[in-house]
């Protein structure tokens, strides 16, 4: 029922849950008598709220800041903050619909949330990012605590927006508490947490790859994105003596035929705060494609050939036209680090042409995952190794494989893992929801 518009993203996302769901609601007639899909489309409560703030030059500043609280059947609510010039309310209501399914598949005691704000960090000063993260936080901590809703990082927010807006919520609160995950190792972070989301992406394309007798090693691999999630996407292919040799950001492209210099990626992003067109000016070699040059309609990250392609940048970055280049490249294997990358179209010709196919709410939830295992730390006032925490995460990505190719395969696809997918996050909270009863 599309009964308000602009919420394109969110009717996108909410359509393809539901196609799943057919054969599951034919089976098991207590959804429809508990009105569990009516109920489960509508967050339990959405906050819209003003953020004003005062620039580096004086000026006041007037940005809009969300939080919707979806589904807390399972847990807390969780799920990350946005911070970025396209945030509106349906993009914050289909990210959040999508981590009801994805903190369902964990396994784990976690709801479905999701924030963020319309506030463009790009070309602001660390002070101005400071004053916009306290302002945030100045409406949000009403909201949040540690048992009712812990948001985390996403797009433009890192452990810097999160030590910003920590501050600012144990000064408003006089408490010292797990109420955001994704924080400093100094402070309450977990190790892990900053490539939990990454690596995950690249557990869940092993397992996919494993069940069919294949390896990443010495493939070649394009990865979108050259963010948190792509960096850690990339670091996690060599691990696993894989080749990417692609990453991106929203003005262009870099293809480094001879694999990604990682440390050099890590330097321009995550210490310089550059651009990437910087990439080429230490690697001659590299071949950088502004968006302008890209072929009408493309992404041309998807027109490199590969064999395995990680989705990392955003939603809808890859479509028909993408899929089909992808496929005729020889591409067999896509898992998707970010929400959300690829239009229905081309999920629909990944599903028909039964390449593996990992959807983010599966492929993406490691980060999630590690967040939960940062607020046990937390909660318990313990750290975990390294060690520790990643040989969890790889078994979080091996059960979330399982149970996804499980119930495809119950319900006579088995290599469509989408299904296999919402079907399982969905029937893991609607029984908990009926069991909780009509609240
Ligand atoms: P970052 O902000 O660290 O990086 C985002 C990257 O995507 C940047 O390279 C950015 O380029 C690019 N990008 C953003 N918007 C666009 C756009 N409209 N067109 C093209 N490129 C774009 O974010 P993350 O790496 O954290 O997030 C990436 C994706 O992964 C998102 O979909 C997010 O929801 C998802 N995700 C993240 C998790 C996490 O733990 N961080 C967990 C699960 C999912 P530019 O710098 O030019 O904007």
């Amino acid at each position: 029922k599309r009964s308000s518009p602009s919420q394109t993203e969110f009717y996108q996302a909410a359509e393809e849950v539901l196609e799943s769901l057919r054969p599951l609601i034919e089976k098991d007639s207590r959804y429809l008598k508990h009105k569990i899909i009516e109920r489960i489309v509508e967050p339990e409560r959405q906050i819209m709220f003003r953020i004003n703030w005062v620039d580096d030059n004086g000026e006041i500043q007037v940005n809009k800041g969300f939080r919707i609280e979806f589904n807390s059947a399972l847990g807390p609510y969780k799920g990350g903050i946005r911070f970025h010039p396209s945030v509106n309310a349906g993009v914050i209501k289909f990210l959040g619909f999508e981590q009801i399914f994805k903190n369902a598949l964990t396994g784990l005691q976690i709801g479905g949330g999701k924030g963020g704000s319309d506030f463009d960090p790009k070309g602001k000063s660390d002070n101005e990012i400071m004053r916009f993260c306290q302002a945030f936080m100045s409406e949000l901590y009403r909201h949040i605590g540690p048992n009712t809703d812990v948001p985390a990082g996403d797009i433009g927010v890192g452990a810097r927006e999160i030590g910003y807006m920590f501050g600012m919520y144990k000064k408003l609160t006089n408490r010292y508490e797990g109420v955001l995950t994704g924080k400093s190792l100094l402070w309450g972070g977990s190790l892990g947490r900053t490539q939990a989301t990454g690596y995950g992406a690249v557990y869940f394309a092993k397992y996919m790859l494993e069940a069919r007798g294949e390896s990443l090693e010495n493939k070649r691999c394009v990865v979108s994105g050259s963010g948190n999630v792509a960096i850690y996407t990339i670091e996690k292919l060599y691990h696993l003596n894989a080749i990417p040799v692609t990453c991106s950001d929203s003005k262009g492209m870099i293809y480094d035929e001879e694999g990604i210099d990682l440390e050099l990626l890590k330097q321009i992003k995550e210490v310089k705060r550059e651009r990437l067109t910087q990439y080429k000016k230490y690697r001659p070699n590299a071949v950088y494609t502004p968006i302008e040059e890209y072929e009408e309609g493309t992404n041309a990250v998807y027109n490199i050939p590969c064999f395995a392609a990680f989705p990392s940048a955003t939603q809808n970055e890859l479509n028909l036209q993408d899929a089909k280049n992808l496929l005729a490249n020889g591409c067999i294997c896509v898992s998707e680090g970010a929400n959300m990358p690829s239009t229905p179209q081309a999920v629909d010709l990944f599903i028909e042409s039964k390449i593996a196919y990992g959807p983010g709410k599966a492929a993406n939830a490691g980060g999630v995952a590690t967040s939960q295992l940062e607020m046990a730390q937390n909660a318990s006032m313990t750290n975990w190794s390294f060690e520790e925490v990643e040989t969890k995460l790889e078994e979080i990505m091996k059960n979330i494989y399982e149970t996804t190719s499980q119930t495809a395969t119950e319900f006579g696809e088995p290599t469509n893992l989408v299904l296999g997918a919402n079907i399982a996050g969905f029937r893991r909270v609607a029984d908990a929801m009926i069991e909780q009863g009509l609240v």
